[in-house]
């Protein structure tokens, strides 16, 4: 038996009082937990997401650079979402819920209200309830995911834990909005040697494909000790259609793939 490593502890412990949801800080991969196994709670899914992203701050389209980087994720987003990455999920299919492929359906970069230092989780869900209200955003259906991308320095604030301090990004629910937080990587932790783009991709699928099989946390397909389907696998990728992709656990083949 591989010992897990003292940072796995660690963050696990510091998430044990809610559903892991989070990508954790860097860590060398050393093989998903052999008894690893997702069951599932009864919960809805998102069988054919619907993929809304949000730049949220002031320094997105400010310069070629953040304009190239928000161009390139939506394109990530447009073909990621019909591509093997979801195929892969139909093992989680449950009764009235066919896991098939999705759609990226808009962007926006929005500057107001945007958070200088850090936003806390509750800040993001009623933010989120203004957007819809007053049609900033579209209003959410059954299979809407918003994905909201945070300006460089700004920090995420979640459970009492930080982004960069003990975490890279997570998913989470507000009623039936879906949504998931994904700071800037600006720390090793988060980069994990990786470029800013390829970081953003492996870290927004790992969130993706746990916000489709488990969008609110703990109540889809989950594992009450190694968390949902990206935790188990985390900081280990692959390549999907040039881009970079966490692996994701597999059931049915018992190993990350
Ligand atoms: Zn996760």
């Amino acid at each position: 038996m591989k010992k897990r490593s003292k940072r796995v502890t660690r963050t696990r412990e510091l998430l044990s009082r809610e559903c892991i949801r989070v990508v954790p800080l860097h860590q060398p991969f050393i093989g998903a937990a052999a008894e690893a196994n997702l069951t599932y709670r009864g919960g809805s899914l998102l069988p054919n997401v619907e993929v809304f992203t949000i730049f949220w701050g002031k320094l997105w389209g400010a310069s070629s650079g953040s304009t190239d980087l928000m161009n390139n994720l939506n394109q990530f987003f447009r073909e990621i979402v019909v591509s093997p990455l979801l195929d892969q999920l139909a093992e989680y299919n449950v009764a009235g819920e066919t896991i098939g492929h999705g759609s990226f359906i808009g962007t926006k970069v929005i500057a107001a209200n945007a958070p200088a230092r850090s936003v806390t989780d509750l800040a993001i869900q009623k933010q989120l309830k203004k957007w819809i209200k007053s049609r900033t955003i579209p209003k959410n259906k059954a299979n809407t995911l918003y994905f909201i991308y945070l300006d460089p320095g700004v920090s995420s604030v979640m459970g009492g834990s930080r982004s960069c301090q003990s975490y890279c990004g997570y998913h989470n629910n507000v009623g039936s909005v879906y949504y998931a937080i994904m700071p800037y990587p600006g720390c090793s932790g988060c980069l994990g040697g990786l470029e800013v783009f390829d970081a953003l991709t492996g870290t927004s699928s790992h969130e993706l494909c746990e916000a489709i099989t488990d969008p609110v946390p703990g109540s889809g397909w989950y594992d009450d000790v190694n968390g949902e389907i990206g935790d188990i696998c985390a900081w280990s990728f692959k390549q999907i259609a040039g881009y970079t992709v966490q692996l994701e656990w597999s059931n049915q083949q018992r190993k990350c793939v």
